[in-house]
């Protein structure tokens, strides 16, 4: 007994020598924009409600080991936009809503994660699902007073000599009033050493030879709609994913042979979806978001000494419930819709433009029962067959009227009419097209993952990233 106690003791002794202090060599930090906890929640019971459950199907990353309560509140305001959240996150300070990587005073620039990474050897990446100069993935390179100056924040991205971009476009890519350069952003961008893809697969053919890189979507889709890549429930074949853009980013990262690497991952379409209360639509991108997560896990079982994952929001979007007072929920009925919302807006008002005479009412409502379901699995009370009917002759009498060039606000009553039947059969509510103030969930893995528990202000996650990584 005493003898194996001692060479237990021995063997215990010996690991502590041996041990070296762990550190988080390779960092993940994904974003999913207008990620509160009910939208988790309501993505985990939706997928149990497709098997005719009712209860949760979770998620890889909720499931993780660690996880917390994050307060997003800005430092002027009690609901924070994506540009104050968003440098809360990325550097760790509050600061005015709509400022990018500055303090409130908006003079004075604050040092990013990435920015450390970078400095201490790290091969960085920031990606996203929208745009590369939009408000998440801007606060970690770009340091201006508005999110808005998507030209100034675009110029910045060169000179950061971040390793890897990813996202679906420039949104503003020249300037009249820059007086320092006649190049875009895009010549820009090369004169600073990166090569630009369109697409997955000119991204796999180019990246090994590539010093710097920016993986953007495939320019058809960019003439088509640059400011997003597709919503998932929209996808077709060929399209750009963030599980393209994930892998591509881990590949890249590690074919540079620096001292590991920071990434940021944003679901930048939870938020665009959740604006819109389009909850088909939101569902299928925080799950894409998780089987990104699963991507960085698969690296994680390879490298479990080194790496740490880290997802967390930068504040919840539409003040969305998951119920509507009559004791029952059923998300399997969001399977009823079948396009995002923004896509059937733009697909009537491509009708309109193109074959105007074929918007009768009984085409309308076919196709209503095509992509919404109403008057098939979903069948309409009287109530919201009248709304549907009423908001189709308010587009109809204007368009017979004809005066105006863009009946944006007549296909948008359509569109939400049917919108609105999808939630009342779902049985979820909306309370705004804006941000709340509602906690969002960190979840973590890995080294220093035990940081990431209790409830914390969202100025925490980046500091304590930091820490895990040895970076001062
Ligand atoms: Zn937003």
């Amino acid at each position: 007994m005493k003898k194996t106690f001692t060479l237990l003791l021995a063997l215990v002794c010996c690991a502590a020598v041996s041990a070296q202090p762990r550190r988080a060599k390779y960092i993940f930090y994904f974003i999913g924009d207008g990620m509160g906890v009910n939208q988790v929640n309501g993505a985990e019971t939706y997928l149990a409600a497709r098997e005719g459950r009712i209860g949760t199907s979770p998620l890889l990353f909720s499931s993780f080991p660690y996880m917390g309560f994050v307060t997003t509140q800005s430092a002027t305001d009690g609901v924070t936009d994506s540009a104050a959240a968003g440098t809360a996150l990325a550097s760790g300070v509050k600061t005015k809503n709509y400022a990018i990587g500055m303090l409130q005073d908006l003079e004075t620039p604050v040092k990013t994660i990435a920015e450390v990474a970078r400095d201490h050897g790290a091969a960085v990446g920031i990606t996203t699902s929208v745009s590369v100069d939009h408000a998440t993935p801007a606060v970690f390179y770009a340091h201006v007073p508005s999110r808005h100056m998507y030209y100034e924040i675009g110029k910045q991205l060169g000179p950061s000599g971040f390793d890897f971009f990813a996202g679906s476009d420039f949104l503003q890519p020249t300037s009249e009033k820059d007086s320092t350069t006649t190049l875009d952003l895009y010549q820009q961008a090369e004169a600073a050493g990166y090569r630009i893809v369109h697409g997955y697969d000119q991204f796999r053919s180019e990246y090994k030879k590539a010093k710097k890189m920016i993986l953007f979507q495939s320019e058809a889709r960019n003439r088509e709609y640059n400011q997003t890549i597709p919503y998932v429930i929209d996808q077709r074949p060929g399209d750009l994913t963030l599980q393209q853009i994930t892998q591509a980013s881990i590949d890249f990262l590690m074919k540079q042979k620096k001292d590991g690497f920071f990434l940021m991952v944003e679901g930048g379409m939870i938020d665009k979806a959740c604006h819109a209360n389009d909850a088909a639509a939101y569902v299928h991108e925080l799950i894409a978001m998780d089987s990104c997560v699963r991507i960085a896990y698969d690296f994680y079982q390879k490298h479990p000494d080194e790496t740490l994952i880290v997802i967390s929001a930068d504040h919840e979007t539409g003040g969305l419930s998951l119920g509507r007072g009559s004791y029952q929920l059923h998300l399997e009925n969001l399977d009823a819709q079948k396009t995002s919302l923004l896509n059937y807006q733009r697909y009537l008002k491509r009708l309109i433009h193109e074959r105007r005479d074929s918007l009768t009412w009984e085409f309308v409502k076919a196709d209503v029962r095509h992509n919404f379901g109403i008057w098939d699995t979903l069948e309409p009370t009287e109530r919201q067959a009248e709304r549907i009917r009423c908001a189709y002759d308010r587009l109809a009498a204007a368009l017979m009227a004809g005066e105006k060039s863009d009946f944006g606000s007549e296909v948008d009553e359509l569109v939400y009419a049917c919108a609105r039947t999808v939630d009342e059969h779902t049985l979820i509510g909306w309370q705004s097209f804006g941000h709340s103030n509602g906690y969002v969930g960190v979840y973590a893995v890995g080294v220093g993952a035990e940081q990431f528990t209790g409830r914390m202000e969202n100025t925490e996650i980046p500091l304590r990233m930091m820490r895990a990584a040895g970076w001062k």
